[in-house]
């Protein structure tokens, strides 16, 4: 592989390779970092989340004059960390969650009030460059925006060309988002059992963050005995699941959630290659980010290959502790 201004160049083997300044030769299996769709990066250590083989992450609720200009920041070379895309703060009710939670800072959640104060959120939002829109639909610990809100919501998002991801927790909420043409569970939704018909029509217009390791933490628990359930039966329907794990947001090793990895096999059924899909951005191919990883083993073979890195590069640069 060559790599030129932080890009891929070329693809193939080493004997044909043309020339380049530098080499670098590292014996394992090649593949492009690990993307978290579900972070809070402001509660991790993002210097660690990069050295641990995650390159890129999604923040999905912190305080819009933090997250946005950490966003900037991390598409400069001396940033020591994985890019960085945010949603900025999770849109909800006068009181809903997470205002009350003590994991989230002041600004981690914006109240709305009303349909049009909700569309104005989300032009705001989009002006300063966030990635995608949450929603925060949780009716176990407070008030959620009405149907109407949720409507203006993602409107105003489609119109901006954005996706709009939902916390979903309580009797009826997932149900809610379908309705809404919300884009993607922030969460595979783990407080209840979601009918086949709903889950038929999820997998048709929606996408799941999995974030399993988060309700068990290597444990075996009712909630991820949910999740699962639920994500397996979407799967079956057709449905796409992206790796996600709410780093921040509990007890989740900063780098590739292994565990994770494992639980998308064992509780999901899904194949190695589908795992690897659903870790990744996109392919290795040229023009694509030289953001990179190698493996001490294919681990296609073995999942646990995830956990044994011998090189992490970001835009072409070789990523050491510090
Ligand atoms: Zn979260």
């Amino acid at each position: 592989m060559v790599c030129d201004g932080g890009r891929i160049q070329w693809v193939g083997s080493a004997r044909l390779a043309p020339q380049a300044d530098d080499e670098l030769e590292v014996e394992g299996f090649l593949m492009p970092g690990v993307a978290d769709r579900h972070v809070h990066i402001g509660l991790a250590d993002p210097g660690a989340v990069l050295l641990g083989g995650v390159t890129a992450v999604r923040d999905l609720a912190w305080p819009p004059d933090v997250i946005f200009p950490l966003a900037d920041a991390s598409e400069l070379p001396a940033f020591n960390g994985p890019l960085i895309r945010a949603a900025g703060p999770m849109l909800t009710a006068p009181g809903g969650y997470p205002t009350t939670d003590r994991w989230a800072p002041a600004g981690t959640g914006l109240e709305i009030k009303g349909a049009e104060q909700a569309a104005k959120a989300v032009v705001a939002m989009a002006d300063r460059g966030a990635a995608a829109i949450k929603v925060s639909l949780n009716a176990e610990a407070g008030p959620t925006p009405t149907d109407r809100e949720l409507a203006a919501i993602v409107q105003a998002a489609g119109e901006r060309g954005l996706p709009v991801t939902a916390h979903v927790q309580g009797a009826g909420q997932a149900e809610r988002a379908l309705g809404a043409g919300v884009n993607e569970f922030a969460h595979c939704p783990w407080t209840e059992r979601l009918s086949e018909s709903v889950l038929e029509a999820a997998a048709k217009a929606m996408r799941i963050v999995s974030t399993l390791d988060i309700w068990s933490y290597g444990a075996v628990t009712a909630e991820l005995r949910m999740a699962a359930d639920n994500m397996a039966r979407f799967r079956a329907a057709g449905g796409t699941v992206v790796y996600g794990t709410d780093l921040g947001n509990g007890a989740i090793p900063p780098g590739i959630d292994v565990r994770e990895v494992l639980l998308l096999r064992e509780t999901v059924g899904m194949t190695s290659d589908e795992i690897l899909e659903a870790l990744v951005a996109g392919p290795l191919e040229p023009g694509a980010p030289a953001d990179l990883i190698a493996l001490a083993r294919d681990p296609r073979e073995d999942l646990t290959a995830l956990g044994d890195l011998k090189l992490v590069t970001r835009a072409g640069r070789v990523v050491t502790a510090t």
